[in-house]
């Protein structure tokens, strides 16, 4: 038995945090150095410097801090990504977005994609590790995310596949910087309604970044830009691959398909909730 476990996995449960007993290992494992699995086992005393480590970590948590955004890495799709409060968090709900996209990728070519708010750079890079062929433009308007981004993309190995765009879709001269025609568009654009981020989780609103989330009055407004300039971006057969929030997917559907494109397919996530939205040029 691991005591000091035990009172990190009791000062957690008083907090109601989910998962008491991952997260104490985590932390711990974090503190000393070692892995989770290496902090189960652990019997030797804290040396002082791991202690007040602990704590800070531990303070933060109680305070409701997410865990990724306090060890620095969240774990998504088959790599750990390096995270801060200039990136949204990578969800599990967003690897369904990861396994489609590689589903209509062709492996024995050239492919070239772009990642439309590619924050961490979690769903571009989790693609360009697959395939040292494909070649990838993450297009943020942070440029302190794309700092996350490229640190990302050099610890998995990809950044020779890789460039980066600091802009915005909304701007008059974007299109410009991209290098076009594209095999694919995939994006998880803020698709939160204005008026509903008050209303959200704590760990969400106020650890990621409100211009990741915020998706304008009804939550359509990156969607319908991003519809606009997809049919110029895309090469004839190419696909948009989109994440969509809770009962979007029709609607982003009609959104794109207004605007000249097929209609593919709808998919839901782990959870049942529609989630990957596809439609090809
Ligand atoms: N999935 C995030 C949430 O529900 C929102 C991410 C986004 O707006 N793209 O909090």
């Amino acid at each position: 038995m691991n005591i000091l476990l035990d009172k990190i996995v009791s000062r957690l449960e008083k907090a109601e945090i989910s998962s008491p007993r991952l997260e104490a290992r985590l932390m711990l494992g974090k503190a000393c150095g070692i892995s989770a699995d290496e902090a189960v086992l652990l019997q030797r005393e804290l040396s002082a410097e791991e202690e007040t480590l602990l704590e800070e970590m531990l303070e933060q948590r109680l305070a409701h801090k997410p865990l990724d955004k306090i060890l620095g890495s969240k774990g998504f799709y088959k790599y750990d990504f390096t995270v801060n409060g200039n990136v949204l968090s990578p969800r599990p709900d967003t690897e369904i977005i990861v396994e489609e996209a590689l589903k209509l990728l062709d492996s024995g070519i050239t492919q070239n994609i772009a990642d439309f708010g590619t924050g961490s750079g979690c769903i571009l890079l989790s693609l360009l590790a697959e395939n040292k062929r494909w070649q990838g433009q993450g297009v943020d308007k942070s440029e302190a995310a794309l700092k996350v981004a490229a640190e990302n993309a050099a610890a998995l190995g990809v950044e020779s596949q890789v460039s980066w765009i600091n802009g915005s879709w909304f701007n008059e001269d974007f299109c410009q910087n991209l290098k076009t025609p594209l095999d694919m568009l995939v994006s998880n654009p803020p698709y939160i309604p204005s008026a509903e981020i008050a209303g959200l989780d704590a760990e969400v609103k106020d650890y990621d970044p409100l211009s990741a989330l915020d998706g304008g009055a009804d939550g359509y407004e990156h969607y319908r830009q991003i519809a606009c300039l997809a049919p110029y971006l895309l090469k004839d057969g190419g696909h948009v691959v989109l994440e969509v929030g809770l009962g979007q997917a029709q609607e982003v559907n009609n959104i794109f398909a207004e605007q000249g494109l097929c209609p593919v397919r709808i998919i839901p996530d782990l959870s049942g909730i529609d989630r990957c939205v596809i439609l090809k040029k």
